[in-house]
């Protein structure tokens, strides 16, 4: 109230100098009485006056950006105008801290490996991270306010933000049909809704994969299981003669060798898939894998092909020394197994001009049409699914390969034109090739070779 009495008191001054000076002025004219009213009134009036100018200088400031200082002036008007500016400058503040942590709090969401998105009571969008602008298609800032439903159409989707059953979350494709997408909508606030997104293409890819995977384990074990519980209710319940007996056996031999191998080649992926990377400092000799690859090769063929092995320059691979020869006599074995007898199988080892080097298995054999090729390294992946069994396959052998590789930083190449034959390529990357003469070495266990 500092600010009062000076008021009133200037007011009163104003009064009384009015009245004082309107009595002077009215003393000539025998009016001093009626001069001093109008005087005391004048003085009212002009003190009014000045009053309003200053409360409209400082209205002017109110009704502006309020950026710059509120006048400064002394007394009422002066007080009113700081505090005016001091709850402006204080609000300010609040709000320039506010929206520091809602940007703050916005890009936590946006760091959210969720696609997050807020709706109205209307279904409209409020604001979306750009996961979920990315998983549904929409554009974060040009799609704001629109309903989300005239925006993603799929019929499952739809269906569920109609039916406010948001215990489970939906699957649908996502729009554009590149993938697939689990949401989850939670409700807050007076009819509020949070849209939580999820791309899970890949966990679906995998999950496709494992249940191919366990019918396609399952229906290799059954067909030899089948065979042998005929052979079983033959040997059962049949007179069998001596020979016919022997015959049954040796078939009997054959189904179960075939289990083995799959049972086998099933261990191996599942122990390279779950092992550490082959080391790096563990250095193979090429010519021990070679020959190893060799003495396989010779033993399948029993002289039915001709078979060339050669080494362009003694060398030694860092990694692991049974990986590195599953891969090879895999691709030799089918080289073998797919060229027809009299055919030519070349297995080389060269090194290549960059300081990495290669195995290249060549065959004459039947060859693989285009189209198979991308699909070759898949399990259980045959382009020829009866010629693959007939000779001992499981069609997991090049799957071993591409394994193999990869764990130690190669890649497989594959080139082959159907009746001619083909090529397969391991190169290995720089690092782990060492050219020159090694100490000699123990001939390695093959992992998984058949
Ligand atoms: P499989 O046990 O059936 O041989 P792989 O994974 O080793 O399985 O090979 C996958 C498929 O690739 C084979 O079924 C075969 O059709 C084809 N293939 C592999 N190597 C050769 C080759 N050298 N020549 C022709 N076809 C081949």
């Amino acid at each position: 109230m500092s600010w009062f009495l000076p008021r009133v008191l200037a007011y009163v001054v104003m009064m009384l100098g009015g009245g004082l000076l309107g009595r002077i002025a009215g003393t000539p004219f025998h009016m001093s009485t009626s001069g001093m009213v109008v005087g005391a009134g004048m003085g009212v009036a002009l003190a009014v006056l000045f009053d309003g100018l200053r409360g409209r200088r400082l209205l002017v400031w109110l009704r502006g950006s309020l950026q710059g200082p509120a006048p400064r002036d002394t007394g009422f008007w002066g007080e009113l105008g700081y505090r005016v500016e001091r709850a402006v400058r204080s609000r300010e503040m609040v709000a320039v801290q506010e929206k520091a942590r809602l940007a703050q709090f916005l890009s936590g969401i946006e760091a959210s490996p969720n696609g997050v998105m807020l709706l109205n009571a209307n279904d409209q969008i409020d604001w979306c991270n750009h996961l979920a602008a990315e998983h549904f298609g929409l554009d974060p800032v040009r799609d704001r306010s629109q309903h989300l439903t005239n925006l993603v159409r799929a019929p499952s989707f739809v269906a569920y933000l109609r039916a406010r059953q948001f215990e489970q979350p939906v699957v649908f494709p996502s729009p554009g049909g590149r993938g697939t997408l689990s949401v989850l909508i939670r409700g807050y606030g007076d009819g509020l809704k949070l849209v939580l997104s999820q791309d899970i293409t890949e966990r679906e890819r995998a999950e496709t994969m494992r249940r191919d995977f366990v019918a396609n384990v399952s229906h290799e074990m059954r067909t030899p299981l089948t065979v042998l519980s005929g052979f079983i209710e033959t040997l059962v319940n049949l007179p069998l003669t001596e020979v016919e007996r022997k015959r049954v056996l040796s078939l009997m031999g054959q189904q179960t060798a075939r289990m083995q191998t799959l049972v086998s080649d099933l261990l191996t992926l599942a122990q390279l898939e779950g092992s550490p990377r082959p080391p790096s400092d563990r250095w193979v000799d090429v010519d021990k894998l070679m020959q190893h690859a060799e003495g396989d090769a010779r033993t399948l063929s029993r002289e039915r092909h001709q078979l060339v092995f050669e080494s362009l320059a003694p060398a030694q691979l860092a990694g692991a020394e049974g990986e590195l020869l599953s891969a090879l006599t895999n691709l030799v074995t089918n080289a073998i197994r797919y060229t027809p007898d009299g055919g030519r199988v070349e297995v080389r080892w060269q090194p290549r001009a960059d300081g990495s080097a290669e195995f290249i298995v060549k065959d004459s054999g039947i060859g693989i049409e285009k189209e198979h090729l991308p699909r070759l390294t898949e399990r259980f992946y045959r382009v020829d699914g009866s010629r693959s069994r007939e000779t001992g396959g499981t069609g997991l052998g090049l799957s071993i390969v591409k394994h193999v590789i990869q764990r130690h930083g190669g890649e497989l190449d594959v080139q082959s034109e159907p009746g001619k034959g083909s090529e397969f390529r391991l190169i290995f990357p720089s690092l782990r090739v060492r050219v020159g003469q090694a100490a000699p070495v123990p001939v390695p266990q093959a992992v998984g070779a058949r």
